[in-house]
């Protein structure tokens, strides 16, 4: 049969088979094995004839057998090519039968329903027109080998389907020998693979990319800076540069906007921010050409939480091109994106880690624009800051802080301390500011050291809910040993983290109830800047602490932005007016003014007013001219513990800011803290 025949007869005999192609694959290896066996016989059947003469005597016996033996045996030589065609012209792969000089020969119907060519088009073109041209040469030496060898390598290759896309195959080739051994023709079996290659790629995709934004992940990013971390080591001009971006407030916009609106918004983040790195032509990119540094480039931005987005800048010349390029985002940023049909306006921090510190990994430089990103967010956000050594000592001593604040909770190392609020009316102590202590290895640490980290890790709940409950216990006790009228007070101060507590009220309630203190004996210290971050939601808070009866107090007064005038809108009953402006008093008379003026704002909207940070006499007087209800400071005590303090009420019947030489004498018997 010639090759055109043979073509036809495939044809033909394609419509004769059952068209169940996918069962047929299956038994597509016993149909082989067959073929095989069907070979063998013909074989042996072949021999058998020739050597005839060497069983003349049994030559009449046989001969009849013999000659129909024969005739089956040709009808079994039929059946083999027709076994080749049954299985390439039903087979799903494609099937190619190609000559040794790379003439085709044959090609299975199943080119034309995965490539779309006919068979004539097939036959009008050579077998490597249709590959992708970056593919030839692997096509070409794969030939070769299964040629010398007998057997190719499976290998895969780019073809283009007749409308244009391209295709992937999967191919092994078998070399089909002449009697001398020499390689006639090549079987090549093809499988398009295109599908299941598309699907290992998007699960290689989605395993490190971002499915919100489609950047890439943490993982992918990580492994691109690793790779610019071994470029630098090799290549000591190679300078790069790792922006940690970090959205202010997202948290704000999330839960105001809500999921849905809150996602869409990061994507345009995304957006905007891809736009802003592909528009930098003041940064030279990679001249150290590598392999894959095509791609490096492209994907240099990534999303590694939730609104955070990191940027690795390869080859810059110096770190104050970081810089720029931060400074550029902020300015992109600065162009309202709209979300749920509402122009929004966000800001960024942003950290800097360059390439220069020897020695660094991937992981480290990611942490240190990260610990920098915190420093530009606590300088005050929108603001963008470039890591350095000190930055990393000052991270590693917070981090060690957080660790020794946890254990020392565990502990039960923290003790509340009580400084007298003095009534400048009666001249005596009218209450306490309750205020934490940390006795940490024999030593007693101060608020300002541990409040801030504890307000950001949370862990002033549970440190906060613990001083309450002692300071209402203890205030409860001294109003049976010192009544008085009105009863002592206690203030107790409410940071962001607690006021942002959606069951505050409540849980301040229980302590109230469960200690059995009176909640008029109660004052909540609230920093200005508190209630003016979300106006709205403070009143709202404000209304419910209010409900439970205790007091409400401004704390701070003066060093935040808001007014007296939008004060007015809160159940509030006292203002605390900031020590730096009591201090002050004696040597500056414009701090004087000001002290006056609040008061007397203050009195006008029916508040109290207790003064911060007396220390002197000269400041006393003064508040006393003023009218001043009450003052706090070290002039009458420091804070103390709690048997101090019993010391002091028990003496608590003589009027204290009369005869300040004996306050004095008075105050200084209190130990000092440090
Ligand atoms: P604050 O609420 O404004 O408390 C007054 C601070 O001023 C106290 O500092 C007090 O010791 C200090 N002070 C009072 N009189 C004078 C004075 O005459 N001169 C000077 N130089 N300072 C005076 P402290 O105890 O170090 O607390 C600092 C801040 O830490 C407090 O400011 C408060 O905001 C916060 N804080 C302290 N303990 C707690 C607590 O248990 N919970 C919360 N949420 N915040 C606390
Ligand atoms: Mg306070
Ligand atoms: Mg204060």
């Amino acid at each position: 049969m010639d090759e055109q025949d043979f073509q036809q007869d495939s044809h033909s005999s394609a419509e004769a088979v059952s068209p169940d192609v996918r069962q047929l694959d299956r038994h597509e290896w016993w149909l082989w094995g067959f073929a095989v066996t069907v070979t063998l016989v013909l074989t042996v059947g072949i021999i058998s004839l020739t050597f005839t003469g060497l069983h003349p005597q049994q030559e009449d016996a046989h001969s009849f057998d013999l000659k129909e033996w024969v005739r089956r045996l040709a009808g079994l030589v039929a059946a083999r090519d027709q076994l080749f065609q049954l299985i390439s012209e039903n087979a799903a792969d494609m099937i190619a039968v190609v000559a040794s000089d790379g003439r085709r020969l044959y090609n299975s119907p199943a080119y034309q329903k995965i490539l779309g060519y006919s068979q004539e088009e097939l036959k009008a073109t050579s077998s490597l027109e249709q590959i992708h041209p970056n593919d030839r040469q692997r096509v070409l030496e794969a030939a070769e080998k299964a040629r010398c060898t007998g057997r190719g390598e499976r290998l895969e290759y780019r073809i283009r389907h007749k409308d244009g896309s391209w295709r992937i195959l999967e191919s092994t080739a078998t070399a089909i020998r002449n009697a001398k051994g020499e390689t006639e023709r090549l079987v090549i079996v093809n499988r398009d693979v295109t599908e299941r290659k598309r699907a290992e790629e998007l699960l290689a995709h989605s395993a490190l990319h971002d499915r919100l934004t489609n950047l890439p992940n943490r993982a992918l990013f990580l492994d691109r800076l690793q790779h610019s971390v071994t470029l630098s080591r090799r290549h000591s001009n190679y300078k790069f540069a790792v922006l940690f971006i970090d959205i202010d407030e997202f948290k704000v916009f999330n839960d105001s906007l809500g999921r849905v609106a809150g996602d869409d918004l990061l994507i345009q983040i995304g957006r905007r921010l891809t736009a802003s790195l592909r528009g930098i032509d003041t940064i030279s990119r990679s001249q150290v050409v590598t392999e894959d540094s095509e791609q490096l480039i492209d994907d240099t931005l990534a999303r590694v939480g939730g609104d955070e987005f990191t940027v690795l800048l390869e080859d810059i010349r110096d770190p104050s091109d970081a810089i720029r390029v931060a400074e550029r985002i902020q300015n992109r940023l600065t162009i309202p994106l709209l979300a749920n049909g509402q122009e929004i306006v966000v800001a960024a921090s942003i950290g800097i880690a360059l390439s220069t510190t020897p020695g660094t990994e991937a992981e480290d430089l990611l942490r240190d624009a990260e610990i920098a990103m915190y420093r530009a967010k606590r300088a005050g956000k929108a603001r963008c800051e470039v890591f350095d050594v000190a930055m990393y000592a000052h991270a590693v001593k917070r981090l060690k802080l957080e660790t020794d604040l946890r254990k020392g909770l565990e502990l039960g190392e923290f003790r509340v301390f009580y400084q007298p609020i003095v009534s400048l009316e009666s001249g005596k102590i009218a209450g306490f500011e309750a205020l934490s202590r940390w006795q940490r290895a024999g030593e007693l640490v101060m608020p300002g050291e541990f409040i801030t980290v504890a307000d950001e890790t949370g862990l002033i709940l549970p440190m906060n809910r613990a001083l309450l409950r002692e300071a209402c216990q203890q205030l409860r006790s001294w109003h049976f040993q010192f009544p008085s009228e009105p009863a002592l007070a206690i203030s107790a101060n409410i940071t962001a983290k607690q006021f942002a507590q959606p069951d505050l009220a409540k849980e301040i309630g229980l302590i109230l109830s469960q200690t059995g203190l009176d909640p008029h004996s109660l004052q909540l210290e609230i920093t200005e800047t508190i209630t003016m971050a979300d106006a709205e939601r403070a009143g709202y808070v404000l209304s419910e602490l209010k409900a439970l009866g205790v007091g409400l107090g401004i704390d701070d007064f003066g060093t935040g932005y808001s007014s007296l005038s939008r004060l007015r809108r809160f159940p509030i009953d006292t203002l605390k007016i900031d020590r730096t402006f009591i201090s002050n008093l004696g040597s500056d008379s414009e701090n004087g003014e000001i002290v006056r003026i609040i008061i007397m704002l203050a009195h006008n909207l029916g508040l109290k007013v207790v003064a911060e940070g007396t220390e002197t006499e000269e400041q006393l007087k003064y508040l006393k001219q003023l009218d001043c209800e009450m003052a706090q400071g070290y002039f009458f005590s420091k804070p103390a513990d709690q048997e101090t303090i019993s010391k002091l009420l028990a003496g608590n019947h003589k009027d204290i800011t009369a005869t300040t030489r004996l306050g004095s004498v008075w105050w200084r018997m209190v130990p000092f803290e440090s």
